[in-house]
């Protein structure tokens, strides 16, 4: 079945760009085709007082490098992580609800963290993930928003190896302030 495409929200562009991202940024492949999806991560900070944000990391995966860096993590973490989702009965309801095209509307969905509830404009730190083809949206894939306190509850379900195969593909492809890169030491990247 064909999924459903929308517009990508600006959310979801690379920091200050007009256009989405265009490139998985570990194999390089050409994302603007269309050919293969990709997913989007997003790790922000947010000065909650002056709304400002800095972006501590953000890039575009191809599902063929996402499934490579999925290998990667034991199958343990793997899940834990799953049962930390699958557990969580209001986040479930909400993505399958969404599935069925009866969610809550994009803007509202990634204004909150999709587990506590809590708006980003009240959270110091948020991750956000997409799920992407060419230059539009999937709408069969929620987009979720997970603050620091689901963020910190799920890394404290990874094993060892899997927070150091994690902190090894940041530290491969991230640069950025030292600052912030030492505030998301050990947190996982989402895929
Ligand atoms: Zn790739």
């Amino acid at each position: 079945m064909q999924p459903n495409l929308i517009d990508i929200p600006k959310e979801f562009y690379p920091f200050e760009s007009a256009e989405p991202f265009k490139e998985c940024m570990v194999c390089g492949i050409d994302l603007t085709l269309g050919t293969i999806d990709y997913f989007v991560e997003k790790a922000v900070k947010n000065n909650v007082e002056y709304q400002v944000q800095d972006i501590v990391f953000e890039y575009a995966i191809c599902s063929a490098c996402a499934h490579t860096m999925q290998q990667s993590i034991s199958k343990e973490s793997q899940q834990n992580m799953q049962a930390f989702f699958t557990n969580r009965q209001a986040f479930m309801s909400k993505m399958q609800a969404y599935q069925r095209g009866e969610g809550e509307p994009l803007e509202e969905l990634i204004s909150r963290c999709s587990l506590y509830g809590e708006p980003i404009t009240e959270m110091s730190e948020y991750m956000m993930l997409g799920h992407f083809r060419g230059g539009k949206m999937i709408t069969t894939t929620m987009p979720y928003i997970m603050g620091g306190k689901a963020m910190d509850e799920l890394s404290g379900l990874m094993s060892n190896e899997t927070i150091d195969e994690m902190n090894k593909f940041k530290d491969q492809y991230f640069g950025g302030p030292v600052e912030l890169e030492g505030l998301w030491k050990g947190k996982p990247v989402f895929l």
